[in-house]
């Protein structure tokens, strides 16, 4: 009988998928579409099927209508078209440069920090970033079923240090609500658990993906909650993600975001402030500033340590303290993220 009603509540989703699920069942993800549709002409097509060939173009399109057309320097559009510098080899870059590795004590789950551990709830993304130093990640070994699931939980219950749970992917909101909800109940009924952190870009990249269902098991957890949001460039803020925002804070989260410093895209004092002040109008703190991870094929993103140490001490006169974001990077092997 059970299983009856869990086979229907199936088959209606499988029959209604939600706005954002049709939204991002209809993300361009052709090298030719997206060049036609932002009047790129063939001087970038070749260069998008190349790389397109290493990690296939994702771009919904909410996100597309935030792009300038015409403008191959826009800096959204760096963002998600790949160009032919994705198949340099550069010595350094790797496809694990965070050796993440080696610090899976069980699948689906990372436990690097003190009193923290990564979930890996959704192997998918509902956008592809070109410079994403996950883009070689094994997700197909490291989704986890719902066997496994009960593995990571169990290792949860029986390390009584760790407070917070901090969804991650992939895209942990690209998972349904039906499998989150689930999660999230599985979490709070730890005891040592206090809060619930989520990494996810959905909410920018599809705002409507911040809709009833999701506010329905958001607001009713006794965890306390905090949206991790990612967000590059002010432009990438229109006001369908300050609405989504808003939705969220509603709902009891506190909203951070953490950007990654890269060249041609927020490489300069400007495009920072403006990034900060931006965010603050959607009622989000800036978090981190990542410097570049050096992921095979994105080369071309990086920004050197002496050039970023100089941008972020020009920002400080340019924003009030609460609105600077931290200078970091990730080193393997190190208990939290490195200041520079
Ligand atoms: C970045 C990261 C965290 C979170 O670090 P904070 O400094 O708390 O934001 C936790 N676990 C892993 C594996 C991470 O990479
Ligand atoms: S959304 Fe995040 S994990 Fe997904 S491709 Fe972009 S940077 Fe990578």
């Amino acid at each position: 009988m059970q299983e009856n009603i869990i086979i229907a509540a199936n088959q209606a989703a499988a029959q209604s998928p939600s706005a954002w699920q049709r939204q991002l069942s209809h993300a361009i993800r052709d090298p030719a579409a997206l060049c036609e549709r932002l009047g790129l002409g063939q001087a970038w097509l070749s260069g998008a099927h190349a790389g397109h060939q290493l990690f296939e173009i994702c771009v919904p399109e909410a996100y597309l209508a935030r792009i300038v057309p015409n403008d191959p320097n826009d800096p959204l559009l760096l963002q998600v078209l790949p160009t032919g510098d994705e198949t340099d080899v550069t010595p350094g870059y790797v496809t694990d440069p965070l050796e993440e590795a080696d610090h899976r004590p069980i699948k689906g789950l990372i436990h690097k920090y003190a009193n923290r551990v990564l979930l890996i709830a959704s192997p998918a993304c509902a956008i592809n970033c070109r410079y994403c130093f996950r883009r070689h990640f094994p997700y197909s070994e490291n989704s986890p079923s719902r066997t496994q699931w009960q593995e990571a939980l169990d290792y949860l219950r029986a390390d009584t240090s760790i407070h917070e749970a901090i969804l991650s992917g992939g895209d942990p909101l690209a998972a349904s609500d039906r499998q989150l909800a689930w999660l999230v109940e599985q979490l709070e009924s730890i005891p040592h658990l206090k809060r619930l952190r989520i990494h996810t870009r959905l909410p920018v990249v599809i705002p409507d993906r911040v809709d009833e269902a999701l506010l329905d098991w958001l607001s009713s957890t006794r965890l306390q909650k905090v949206v991790v949001l990612h967000i590059n460039h002010a432009n990438e803020i229109d006001q369908a993600v300050v609405d989504a925002c808003t939705r969220l804070k509603q709902a009891g989260v506190t909203l951070l975001n953490q950007s990654v410093l890269l060249r041609g895209i927020n490489d300069s004092v400007p495009a920072l402030a403006a990034l900060s002040e931006r965010l603050f109008e959607a009622g989000v703190l800036p978090y981190y500033l990542h410097v570049f991870d050096p992921v095979k094929g994105a080369a071309h993103f990086d920004v050197s340590d002496a050039e970023a140490k100089t941008l972020v001490n020009e920002l400080l006169a340019h924003l009030p303290g609460f609105l600077m974001p931290r200078l970091v990077r990730e080193v393997p092997g190190k208990n939290s993220k490195t200041p520079l």
